[in-house]
């Protein structure tokens, strides 16, 4: 639900008188003390042990939002909203804005930033951690027959904080019946490794497995200075929209992820070394031939459709 007094065309909130009292005293409070402030020492108060490069690139959440699409009737949920650089236009466009915030003190001013947004709620919290199905899944009272029992499809934002970003995409990846897409500034590098084609020196384990649930698109990169304090690497935006490509891959989640991370195991190493620890060299060679993969070939040349065959081989190969 937007703010009641939302208006669409200057992308603003017109207030109440008691609303404007409300956020006076608010403001009052805060220089008193009363909420916690960020310190400005020489980073701007940002936390490097929190990955925090806070967005300053005055054109850059507009279109980042843009990339969401129209979200007047979504949930979004961000990850990491710092600052509140996102946020703000978030809050004004999207049907109802979660997000989760690690950094108490940031999560405090958020709270107090947007109180008078019905639509926003603010948790503080790790996003590693946090409980989706409470959040996101079916309420108590919601059981009754006639009432609709999909999961509720989320758009996903954030800035991530950059250490931990194989963590919540593989996270995100678990509990996509929830997210149906999501926009997400990453480091380029990973970016590039994220979208990379199999037989490219990028593509690895972290292609293969969000190549597995996502169709990924590389949208935009920023500079350094787009942010305070500036991280030491490009960042580039991507949209990874949720796609069932098991199903058509005929593998079982569990058992092929594991497959993955086995042929993954030693880059230098070829498939044919990596597997061997696990499967019995007859049977082996006899996979690979029936999904015709070369011996010699490595696991980054070869595509999803001819990994899962070669799984589908050996598994037959185990089962007979
Ligand atoms: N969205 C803001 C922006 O663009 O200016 C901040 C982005 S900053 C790169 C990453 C944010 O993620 C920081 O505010 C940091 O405190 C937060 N963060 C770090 N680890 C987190 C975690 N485990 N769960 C939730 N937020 C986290």
């Amino acid at each position: 639900m937007l703010p009641a007094s939302y208006d669409k065309k200057s992308d603003r909130v017109a207030l109440t008188q008691k609303q404007h009292d409300r956020i006076s005293s608010l403001n009052a409070r805060m220089k008193e003390g009363n909420v916690p402030k960020v310190s400005t020492a020489r980073s701007g108060g940002a936390k490097p042990k929190l990955g925090q490069h806070f967005l300053t690139d005055p054109m850059a959440p507009g279109r980042i939002a843009d990339a969401l699409g129209d979200i007047s009737r979504s949930t979004v949920f961000e990850i990491g909203p710092g600052r509140g650089a996102l946020t703000s236009l978030l809050a004004k466009r999207a049907r109802r804005l979660i997000a989760i915030e690690t950094d108490r003190v940031l999560a405090a001013q958020l709270r107090m930033k947007f109180s008078l947004y019905g639509n926003v709620e603010i948790i503080e919290g790790d996003v590693l951690a946090v409980d989706f199905d409470s959040i996101f899944g079916p309420k108590p009272g919601s059981t009754r027959p006639g009432i609709n029992q999909q999961p509720e499809r989320v758009q996903v934002v954030g800035n991530l904080p950059f250490f931990i970003t194989s963590d919540i995409l593989l996270r995100l990846f678990a509990y996509r019946k929830y997210f149906e897409s999501s926009v997400l500034m990453v480091q380029r590098e990973v970016a590039d490794r994220l979208a990379a084609e199999p037989g490219t020196s990028e593509y690895g384990l972290l292609s293969a497995t969000t190549q597995l649930y996502t169709a990924v698109e590389k949208l935009f990169t920023l500079p350094p200075a787009a942010f305070t304090p500036p991280p030491k690497v490009h960042s580039t935006v991507v949209r990874l929209t949720v796609i069932p490509r098991l199903e058509g891959l005929r593998v079982p989640e569990t058992a092929f992820i594991d497959f993955l991370k086995l042929s993954f195991g030693q880059k230098r190493k070829t498939l044919w070394n990596n597997l061997k620890a696990q499967y019995d060299t007859k049977a082996l060679r006899a996979a690979m031939e029936e999904a015709g993969v070369k011996s010699d070939a490595r696991s980054e040349a070869l595509s999803l459709e001819k990994t899962a065959a070669l799984f589908r081989a050996l598994s037959n190969s185990k089962a007979s």
